[in-house]
């Protein structure tokens, strides 16, 4: 995938100009922060090794993607973080190492040894540098160390001269080595548990001072300031990747979390600076970051897999890739909406599973849904309208069902409705397109005939008047009955001539109602 974000590559038309460019910016190779200088002189050591081993097998290509992490806004408070991140990329290069020497041992050979189990990143994910990472590895850690041998109460073991006591140096240092394991889990020891490393008592308690101070010291953090919760919303993958935003100029801080969903985790920024120019990034953004748990998303499979626009890359693709889709997807259909006009945020960008928009809302308040504001009579029915004539625009010039269409995913800001969280949405000649947008309907009818507004067309005929169709049937069951009919006889359509009908609509556009 395009490393700098497909925001550019998005649909066709005039976009914002800031929407054209790469938003990474030039990578930036000037020095770290202070708190990483001692890390600094052993990754230049390892960085010059890598070099030389290149140069001894040029057939392999580097696998360290982009520039480090520079820039003097890292925020040294965050040492974990960036310990982490250190240690997922040490964490790549060992792997890549360890696959030079795989190639090395194993040469021509027709039996091969296989180094596979003493990779560090889940081969599910190493396929590729660039994908998700899901940490959730459960598998047998083959660097966790087998049980130290004890010595006995009397103080030693064995006889005549191979006795060995609890003082013997060895024995003490390897038992120092496994205790390193007790260690606050965020505190980074590498590998030296899994070898025969023996630490002298000296350097044992210099370390376990330094373990124990680190560990008063991120409590202490931890209380003084919540912004580890937005920290802690996301896997350390997703955290680099929302720090290299901020790293590279694009956002100016991540404030917090807005709101945690079951499939997203929504974030609070302030706009940067881009690259160039002629791009602007909006002064508020919300970024949209789409959870990399599998399980959430199983059940919105219908969504996306008969989207046709879709399909062809369904199948092929695994389960976080998809996940990657759902972001695009909503990218997409977000610009589509911005064409028409309809009030919606704007695309800033998109990195993986990451979607950054314009923030609806002011000084980090975002703008109530619907359903937690008290407008009016005569804001209400203002609404109403707006919604209708959404829905038509919605349907009629994006060639979208929203899908999810309902008090809560209508934000009322500047005396107006705003439409998110189209990342669901679908084209209207869908297996189940109808059905989604009569599900909408019943949403904004029910709402709206709750709400006061008498002019509130029924479901039935919110659904006639947003698809121009003319469907009779006079109750629910009856209609939902003909819809699927429709669908059906779209599907068949399609079976047959392998292409989708363009649309629905048997007798034109749809109206256009109004106020
Ligand atoms: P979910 O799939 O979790 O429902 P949404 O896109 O609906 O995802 O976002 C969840 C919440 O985050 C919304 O209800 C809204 O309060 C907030 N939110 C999402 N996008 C924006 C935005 N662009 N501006 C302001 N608030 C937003
Ligand atoms: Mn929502």
């Amino acid at each position: 995938m395009d490393p700098v974000g497909i925001a550019a590559a998005s649909e066709s038309g005039p976009g914002p100009a800031w929407q054209s460019k790469c938003p990474w910016g030039a990578p930036n190779t000037t020095s770290m922060s202070c708190s990483l200088a001692d890390v600094m002189s052993e990754q230049l050591a390892k960085e010059l090794q890598l070099e030389e081993e290149n140069a001894a097998f040029p057939e392999v290509v580097a696998v360290a993607e982009g520039p480090f992490i520079t820039g003097e806004n890292i925020d040294t408070s965050s040492d974990l973080m960036l310990a982490q991140m250190l240690q997922m990329e040490f964490d790549r290069e060992y792997d890549a190492q360890l696959r030079r020497e795989e190639r090395k041992i194993n040469g021509d050979s027709k039996v091969s040894i296989s180094f596979e189990n003493y990779r560090k990143v889940h081969p599910y994910d190493s396929d590729s540098s660039e994908d998700e990472v899901d940490w959730q590895d459960t598998r047998h850690d083959p660097y966790k160390a087998d049980k130290p041998t004890t010595t006995p109460r009397k103080g030693f073991v064995g006889k005549g001269k191979d006795i060995t006591t609890k003082h013997d140096e060895v024995v003490c240092g390897r038992k120092n080595t496994a205790r390193m394991e007790n260690f606050a889990p965020e505190f980074q020891v590498g590998d030296g548990i899994g070898m025969d490393l023996k630490l002298s008592n000296q350097v044992f308690n210099a370390l376990k001072q330094h373990a124990y101070s680190e560990e008063r010291r991120s409590a202490r953090l931890h209380e003084k300031k919540e912004h580890s919760t937005a920290e802690k919303a996301v896997d350390p993958k997703t955290r680099l990747l929302l720090y290299k935003m901020v790293n590279a100029g694009m956002l100016e801080t991540i404030t917090g979390c807005i709101s945690t969903g079951k499939e997203s985790v929504v974030f609070h920024a302030y706009g940067g600076k881009s690259a160039t120019e002629d791009k602007v990034i909006p002064p508020e953004c919300a970024i949209k970051v789409f959870k990399t748990t599998l399980n959430e998303f199983k059940n919105r499979d219908k969504y996306i897999k008969d989207d046709y626009r879709f399909k062809d890359r369904f199948s092929k693709l695994n389960p976080r890739k998809i996940i990657r889709m759902w972001a695009e997807k909503e990218m997409h259909n977000l610009t589509r909406m911005q064409n028409a006009g309809i009030p919606c945020p704007q695309v800033v960008m998109l990195k993986k599973h990451i979607l950054v928009m314009s923030f609806i809302g002011q000084d980090q308040v975002p703008a109530p849904k619907l359903k937690d504001v008290t407008l009016s009579s005569e804001d209400m029915k203002k609404a109403y309208y707006q919604i209708l004539n959404m829905m038509q625009q919605l349907y009629k010039e994006c060639n979208l069902v929203h899908a999810d269409l309902s008090e809560y995913n209508m934000l009322w800001h500047d005396g107006k409705v705003w439409l998110i969280d189209v990342s669901q949405s679908v084209e209207p000649t869908h297996p189940h397109g109808l059905e989604f947008l009569f599900r909408d309907c019943r949403n904004v009818s029910q709402f709206f005939q709750k709400g006061g507004v008498a002019e509130a067309l029924n479901e039935r005929e919110l659904f006639n008047a947003v698809s121009g169709l003319n469907i009779t049937a006079d109750n629910e069951v009856d209609f939902q009955a003909e819809i699927e009919a429709l669908e059906k006889m779209n599907e068949d359509h399609v079976q047959n001539h392998g292409k989708k009908l363009s649309m629905f609509s048997s007798d034109g556009d749809p109206p256009i109602y109004d106020e």
